[in-house]
């Protein structure tokens, strides 16, 4: 960390996508900073879940200003019967403060589809927060890759921006993705064996891809089945530049230039 002024070839990473605000860190939240710090992770962007953690994660960013960033949105696994509480609760936040996005929204249709028709409303509706706030928005999606590229697809009319977190799907919905303007969230998965994503690097480049971690969740190998964390980035960084035959540092440069563009930092 000492060099990294003068050496060219520090690392610089963002992470785009950790819940560090959850009780997994309770008992060693400022030792798994200081690990993050020392592996060139300088920045953390927060996804919101529900009001039950939303003043763990805004209580992040006061303890660490500039290092983490929050978001704010209502997770798709969170939208019950309750959901119209949450989504007032979500838009009073963006009455009183800017968010760096609208995240994490989106569908998931692995564990329950009881909610099917209001998380659809719920995703249209932050969707069209984001769009009002010009600001990007970061997806969840599992079992519904196709179903949230259609969701974009309708409100994409030149200005949405965002993310399609933890990207899971094949070459042809990465592409699809990218046509319309959205980023890849690459994260411990592409370090999985059988994961299947080192077949989409084939064909694609990084022009649209960001870090995540999404920590506390998905570590990548070495790691796989622990507790994640941001200092495990540089991990899903090594596994690109051996899929990509480039430099880790190029890696990186362009990834974290790439989440600057996207988040406006
Ligand atoms: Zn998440």
């Amino acid at each position: 960390m000492e060099f990294c002024g003068l050496n060219p070839f520090c690392m610089k990473l963002i992470d785009t996508h950790s819940h560090i605000y959850l009780h997994e860190f309770e008992n060693d939240r400022q030792a798994m900073l200081e690990r993050a710090e020392k592996e060139g992770v300088n920045k953390i962007l927060l996804p919101a879940i529900d009001s039950e953690t939303h003043e763990a994660l805004l209580g992040m960013e006061e303890k660490h200003p500039g290092l983490c960033i929050p978001m704010m949105g209502l997770h798709p696994c969170s939208v019950k019967a309750n959901f119209r509480e949450e989504l007032r609760i979500i838009r009073d936040y963006f009455g009183k403060r800017p968010f760096a996005a609208v995240g994490e929204i989106g569908l998931d249709f692995y564990w329950d589809k009881t909610f099917t028709e209001q998380q659809y409303t719920a995703f249209h509706g932050q969707v069209e927060l984001a769009m009002h706030f010009n600001i990007p928005i970061v997806i969840h999606s599992r079992n519904a890759t196709d179903e949230c590229i259609e969701v974009i697809r309708q409100h994409q009319l030149g200005k949405l921006r965002g993310v399609f977190h933890c990207f899971s799907g094949n070459t042809e919905q990465a592409q699809q993705l990218m046509e319309l303007g959205f980023y890849l969230g690459i994260g411990g998965v592409v370090t999985f064996k059988n994961g299947g994503l080192d077949k989409i690097f084939e064909t694609i480049g990084l022009e649209k891809v960001v870090l995540e971690t999404d920590a506390p969740y998905l570590a990548p190998v070495p790691f796989r089945g622990k507790r994640n964390e941001p200092a495990y980035l540089k991990y899903v960084a090594e596994k690109l530049a051996a899929l990509k035959q480039i430099p880790v540092e190029e890696v990186a440069r362009i990834t974290t230039e790439n989440a600057r563009e996207l988040f406006g930092l």
